[in-house]
This record gives structure tokens, sequence and C-alpha cells, in this order.
């Protein structure tokens, strides 16, 4: 085969997983394929960032992996980082609601009871929010539908209550968005499988979710189900970056358009020039993704598709300027409530070694998809607003040594009802009309990081086969 030359346009976690395992590939199976990474920024990571200040590894963007989803590891593995993987503590953690903070009952199951008990005594509902969750029993299955609201699905089966004191903080803590908007068929397809197998979630879930095995944890064990690096999440972009074959990164270089000549490509650049490509894999976020293709109806559906806004912002103080301290690893804030923050992380508990001895990094989001304009409040604004919530728990009494505020604008893509329906068409067209151009990352289909690694991964088995 004569050689090839592919281009991955972005350079976040999905763009340099593509690269790094295009080159892989191609050197194991000796394929002539040349590799170019294009990114519009000045540094490779997107929305992968840690800054390392006075002893602290601060993570301005994702700080934690899930560590069932082994693409990840498997990634971090392969580039020799296996010696810097940690685990969280698995501590207590709880949910700011009707006032006060409360453990998270144990036994649930992204915010689903699998035990009674500690639903039944958790401070966190009413009574009757209580007897509505037991509807959960009792009720008939919904009648099947191709999609619906994580929201409606949830409160069909567990009341108002459960959803807004739990599941919506747990959810939202992961995808800042509206629960009534997200999708369930593609973020929790599984939920809706149990109810239309067993009917109520709590025995369906209780009869299908795995088992621990035996061995898995000794007693005691204080690890929790996800994994970080110890010198900082960005490590793993320095050391895909560092692997790829010399020449293969461009930065500071936006892709403006990607157009189709005959069998072949041309990427035009914002500078004007204009890349070659007999295969193009797009990496960006859905914006950028329908610019490239704007001449394309079928991509017109990214320009409705919203994202939510967040600001991440780190403060460190001395351990003492902590007056009520709280064991545990962190809160999460009830829909409902009157704070404006959503999260607080005890970062120097959750992630012990990534913070000096003395030392506690309180780690907080704002912009609840309902207060989006607080990303855009000044930095005195945000550590206000941030102290004054806290202090209705913490009771801290100091200033913060520093701050650090990473505002992530329109980062957050939310995967709303339809959202499977959408992507499918989306990529019957590109087969279509544009065969060899491919769309993977955070924007698509996962959000998470484990869930672009995978798409990196088809991304690279479908462009290999577009070429031989
Ligand atoms: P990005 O990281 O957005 O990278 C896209 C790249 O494309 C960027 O570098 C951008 O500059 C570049 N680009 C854009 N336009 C162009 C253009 N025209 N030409 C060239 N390049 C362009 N996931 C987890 O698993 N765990 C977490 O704890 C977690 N926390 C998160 C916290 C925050 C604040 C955010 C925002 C996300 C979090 N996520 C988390 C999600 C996860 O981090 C992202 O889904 C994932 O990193 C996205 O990677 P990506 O490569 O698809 O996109």
């Amino acid at each position: 085969m004569e050689e090839k030359k592919v281009i991955v346009v972005g350079g976040g976690i999905t763009g340099l997983a593509t690269a790094f395992y295009l080159q892989k590939e191609a050197r194991d199976k000796q394929l002539p394929i040349k590799v170019k990474l294009i990114e519009a920024s000045d540094r490779l990571g997107g929305v992968i960032s840690t800054e390392k200040r006075d002893g602290f590894v601060i993570e301005r963007g994702p700080d934690s992996i899930i560590a069932r989803k082994k693409s990840a590891t498997r990634l971090i593995e392969e580039v020799g980082l296996k010696d810097k993987i940690i685990s969280n503590t698995a501590g207590k953690s709880y949910i700011y609601a009707r006032g006060k903070l409360h453990t998270m009952p144990e036994g649930s199951f992204m915010g689903i009871p699998t035990k009674v008990t500690p639903f039944a005594l958790s401070g966190l509902f009413s009574p009757l929010g209580k007897l509505r969750a037991a509807g959960d029993f009792i009720l008939p299955k919904g009648t099947p539908k191709a999609d619906q609201s994580l929201g409606a699905f949830f409160r069909h089966r567990l009341g108002d209550e459960v959803v807004d004191n739990l599941i919506d903080p747990l959810l939202s803590g992961i995808y800042a968005g509206d629960i009534d908007e997200l999708s369930l068929m593609a973020l929790f397809p599984n939920f809706y499988d149990i109810e239309q197998k067993h009917r109520s979630l709590v025995i369906g879930l209780n009869k299908s979710m795995p088992k621990p095995p035996k061995t898995a944890k000794k007693p005691g064990s204080k690890k929790g189900m996800f994994i970080s690096l110890s010198t900082g999440l960005e490590e793993l972009i320095h050391r895909l970056e560092a692997r790829l074959e010399e020449g293969t990164v461009m930065k500071e270089t936006a892709v403006k358009r990607v157009l189709k000549t005959g069998n072949t490509y041309q990427v035009q650049l914002e500078t004007g020039d204009v890349e070659a490509a007999d295969s193009v894999v797009i990496t960006t976020d859905h914006f950028h993704a329908q610019q490239m293709l704007s001449q394309y109806a079928f991509m017109e559906d990214f320009k409705k598709m919203p994202s939510n806004s967040v600001a991440n912002v780190a403060l460190a103080f001395p351990k003492s300027a902590i007056e009520k301290d709280i064991d545990g690893t962190g809160f999460l804030v009830s829909r409902n409530s009157d704070f404006r923050i959503t999260a607080c992380t005890w970062t120097h508990k959750k992630w012990p070694g990534t913070s000096p001895e003395d030392m506690a990094l309180l780690r907080c989001y704002v912009g609840k998809p309902d207060d989006q304009e607080a990303v855009d409040l000044s930095d005195e604004e945000i550590v206000e607003i941030v102290l004054r919530d806290l202090n209705k728990t913490m009771n801290i009494t100091a200033k913060p040594i520093f701050h650090v505020i990473t505002r992530w604008r329109k980062a957050m893509p939310q995967y709303t009802v339809g959202h499977l329906e959408r992507i499918a068409r989306v990529k019957k067209q590109l087969g279509h009309e544009l065969p060899g151009v491919y769309l993977a990352g955070g924007s698509f289909e996962g959000v998470g990081i484990p869930g672009c690694i995978d798409q990196a991964e088809a991304a690279v088995e479908k462009v290999i086969s577009h070429l031989s």
C-alpha cells in the first residue's frame, strides 16, 4: 500500500489517544501511515490540565478516572505511568439538602437505593418522600419509549425528592446538566432495561448488579472506585505527546474546514495553508466539528446541541483554618438548596499526597444549569460565593492562601433526549458523504475520559479498515 496520511483534529485526550494508537498499529502491522495531529491552542490536553503550586497538585479539569472502565488504565500503563497510579480514599461523602449535610445513604447506586434501611433512616428525605420512593415496588413499568429524560424516568419510579436530593446532585456532578433534559438512553440505558425487565428499579438492581467477589477487598480497605496520577492527570498528556513520532504535532493551528476532493480530503487551516489527507478524525467539541463541515446540512443538529459552562475553584488553606472538619471526602449539593456551589471535594482527603501534610485543598464547582452566569463573575466574586457556601457547613475562619479558578466555557456537552438517534443519523450520513472522516470525543459517544479513549480506539480501527 502506498503511504497514506491521517489528520487528527484536536489534541485533547481523544485526539492524542487516536494519534498514539494509530502510530502503534501502523508500526505493529507495518502499515505505511503518516499521522498529523493539529491543535488550535498552544498546549495539548484540552480540558485535562494540572497546575502544580507550592507542593499542591491541582486539577483544573477532570480529577478522577473510573477504575472499572479499563481503557484509561491500559493507556496509562502503555505510556509507562503504572507506578504513578493512585486510588482515591473511599471516605464518606455527603449531600447538602434540607438545610444540612447528610451522609450518602449506604447502598445507593447512582442514587438508586439497593438497600432499604439506610434510605428509610436517612434525613435526606421527608417521610412523604420516602413513602413515594417506595412506590417503586408497586408501580407498573413505564410504557416502552425510544428515549425519555433521566428526570422523567426517575421521577416516575422514585418521586421528586429522591431525584432532587440525591440522583440529580450525583448526575450533575458528572454531566453538569439538567436531569429533566438529559437522555436516559444515551447515559443510563441499563436502568431502562432493568425497569422493562424487573419493573422495580430497586429489585432489578439488586438482582442484576454483580456481587463483589469475596476476595475483591480486604476488610477495612480504603480504596475507592477512581484512579488518578500522583503527579496529576496532565502527566498522561505529556507522556502521550512524548511518545508520538517526531513532527506529528502541530500546535497553535486551528482547522477551519474539511473539504472532500475526490477520494481524499483537504484540511484547510486558519493560517490559509492546506493539508491533504486520506482520512480525518475530528476530535474537537461538536460546535467546532460543525463549523469544519458546515457545508453539510446533516451537521446542523450540532448547532443546537447544548453545552454547559462550569468554573472549577480550588482554594488552599492551612488545615488549622478549617474549624469544623468533617470526616469524609466531600459533598454534593441538592437541586433545591440555596447554595451556588454544586459540589466540594476535600481534595487533600480524597487524594492523599496531592497537598502538603499540613494543608487542605478544597475544590468546588459553580455554574448550575440555571446559574450559568456565575462562571462569568470576577475571581473575587466567585471566591466570596464559594466561601459563603462553605461556611454554611464547615466554618472556615481564614482567607485562602491562594485560589486557582478555571472557567470552562461550553465545555460540558449535554446529551439531551434523542442524542443517540442524532449521533446515529450523523454517523450514517458521514459514512455516505465523507467516507474516511470520523467524529470522536466527549461531545459524541461518552463524556468521561475512558469513554473518550474507547472512541479513539474505535476510530483507529475504522481508519485502518478504511485505508486498507
Ligand atoms: P477536549 O479535551 O475538549 O479537546 C478538544 C481539543 O480540540 C482541544 O484541545 C481544543 O483546543 C481543540 N480544538 C478545538 N477546535 C479546534 C480546531 N478548530 N482546530 C484544532 N483544534 C481544535 N471526565 C472524567 O472521566 N473524570 C472527571 O473527573 C471529569 N471531570 C471533568 C471536569 C471538567 C471541568 C470537564 C470540563 C470535564 C470533565 N470530564 C471528566 C470529562 C472529560 O475530561 C472530557 O470529556 C474529555 O477530557 C474530553 O476530551 P476530548 O479530547 O474529547 O475534548
